[in-house]
């Protein structure tokens, strides 16, 4: 779209949120101008605080449930919830955050003829039979349990994503992330890493869940913004779903244990119950974000721990 402004323009919905308040801020350094939008359930003004005066980052409280009328070129749609405890909260919401906000965004890019980007989920493909999980595995989710307004509520956001694609010509990404973590995490998030470093670095039992032996890949928060951009300024004919993460798997045993070695923590381990549908095990294949976007982390774990627990201190 033409317009009188020499920056793009770029909204990011959850842009006060943990992987949105990173995004923003490359964004900007990108010479973007950049309209943060969030209902600031989960995001934190402390994430966006030296955003603030820079003049090219704009902030608006806003529920992308509801419609959203603003002028942009690339819309990246990051809005909701992802910790299990907090989607949780309200599931309803969380359906409705990934449903309504997502026809609300494509809605919105359709009119504005803008680029958008759909943050999807590894949860997509649920507790997984097929290891490690490539797009074109179609999952095993459950479709009634606890974390079903997550996961099928991502599912529909995708479906939407490729019906405004095929009926619509919208220019449409959507990526598949796996556990990312990193600063900016909210210290009661609820997620597995920020968890454990808050309980290592307080001294309190890290509570392990189940027998700690089901796993997850860990992906360091730069490497993934990273994957966001090679994916957004790929040639129109690259949709995705395309999933973007770590290979590298642990335990949370292994985790936990890590995290206490790196922390120096006295801290000694807890077994808690597995909450329902937890999946088992869970690590991408990234074999097409290498062929087609020439994308692959960088980051190990530990030293991507490291950086996370210096932020974590703050808290602590
Ligand atoms: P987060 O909870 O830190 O951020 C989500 C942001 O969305 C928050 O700022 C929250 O206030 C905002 N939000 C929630 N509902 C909203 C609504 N209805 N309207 C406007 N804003 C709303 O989570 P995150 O880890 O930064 O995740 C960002 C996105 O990436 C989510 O869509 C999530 O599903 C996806 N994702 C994240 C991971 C991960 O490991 N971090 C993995 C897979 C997918
Ligand atoms: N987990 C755990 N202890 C915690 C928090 C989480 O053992 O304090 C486990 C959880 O049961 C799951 C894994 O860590 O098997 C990752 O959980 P998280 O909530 O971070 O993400 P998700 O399950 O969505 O991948």
């Amino acid at each position: 779209m033409k317009n009188y402004h020499f920056n793009k323009r770029v909204l990011v919905t959850g842009g006060a949120g943990f992987l949105g308040s990173h995004l923003c801020e490359a964004l900007l350094n990108r010479n973007c101008d950049v309209v943060c939008a969030d209902n600031f359930f989960t995001g934190r003004r402390g994430n966006i605080a030296r955003l603030l005066d820079n003049p090219s980052f704009e902030v608006l409280r806003h529920d992308i449930t509801f419609p959203l009328f603003v002028e942009v070129d690339e819309i990246y749609n990051l809005a909701c919830p992802a910790s299990p405890p907090h989607y949780q909260h309200d599931p309803v919401q969380t359906t409705k955050t990934s449903v309504l906000g997502a026809i609300n965004m494509l809605g919105l890019a359709k009119r504005v003829g803008a680029k958008i980007f759909q943050a999807s989920t590894s949860e997509v493909y649920g507790d997984p039979d097929v290891h490690p999980q490539p797009e074109s595995y179609w999952g095993r989710v459950n479709p009634i349990g606890t974390r079903s307004c997550y996961d099928e509520g991502k599912r529909c956001a995708e479906t939407l994503f490729f019906d405004y694609y095929r009926q619509s010509k919208v220019k449409i990404k959507v990526a598949r992330i796996f556990n990312t973590y990193g600063p900016n995490m909210h210290p009661n998030d609820g997620r597995v890493v920020s968890n454990f470093i808050m309980q290592a670095l307080r001294g309190e039992p890290i509570t392990i869940y189940g027998d700690g032996t089901q796993t997850r890949s860990f992906c360091y928060v730069t490497d993934l913004i990273a994957g966001f951009f090679k994916l957004m300024d790929s040639p129109d004919e690259v949709t995705g779903p395309i999933n973007l993460g770590n290979p590298g798997e642990f335990t949370m045993l292994e985790l936990a244990e890590t995290i206490v070695r790196l922390t120096g923590s006295q801290s000694k381990l807890i077994f808690e119950p597995l909450p329902s549908d937890d999946p088992k095990r869970r690590q991408p294949d990234i074999t097409q974000a290498a062929e087609i976007l020439d994308w692959k982390p960088n980051m190990p774990l530990e030293e991507g721990l490291r950086h996370t627990v210096e932020y974590f201190r703050q808290y602590a």
